[in-house]
């Protein structure tokens, strides 16, 4: 069993059982829809657990899996002030701290969520990388340009992750 742990919400997790769930975290957020979980709310699965679960769809998932549900949930979340900002930013480098974060957080990027193991099956391990893949191409999007760049082309694997839509 991997040692690895992430954390959902009773909402999220259902009516599920299982045997070795443990309730209740300091902080942190649910990997399946974003919101904070605390206190009696939070549920601990092992990552094999989670998988296993997820995989017969028993529990829920109201976040984007995928980079075209990243962009549908984005232009869903944000106003057309907040698109005309990111659409003409000087260096999308600058969302890395605020917006960025915002992201990793609520989106599951450190914690495990099946966004994340998506970006890290095809190469990208690390949560700012994940971010910066998203907002690039959201940018790019925005200003209906082909989906690449230099950075963005470190990444190989990322081309298929968008064919894969
Ligand atoms: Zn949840």
């Amino acid at each position: 069993m991997r040692k690895i742990k992430k954390t959902i919400c009773k909402e999220c997790f259902g009516n599920n059982e299982c045997e070795e769930l443990s309730i209740g975290v300091l902080k942190g957020f649910c990997v399946l829809c974003g919101n904070d979980v605390s206190g009696n709310n939070a549920i601990t699965l092992s990552s094999d657990t989670f998988d296993k679960l997820y995989e017969q769809g028993l529990l829920n998932n109201k976040l984007p899996t995928n980079l075209s549900q990243c962009f549908d949930e984005l232009d869903r979340m944000l106003s057309d002030n907040e698109k005309e900002d990111i659409k003409n930013i000087p260096n999308i480098c600058l969302l890395h701290h605020g917006f960025g974060t915002y992201l990793r957080n609520k989106w599951g990027l450190w914690t495990g969520s099946v966004l994340s193991k998506q970006f890290k099956d095809h190469g990208v391990t690390h949560p700012d990388s994940m971010s910066a893949i998203i907002l690039r191409l959201y940018n790019k999007k925005l200003n209906n340009k082909p989906l690449n760049d230099e950075y963005i082309s470190t990444y190989p694997n990322v081309a298929k992750l968008l064919k894969k839509e």
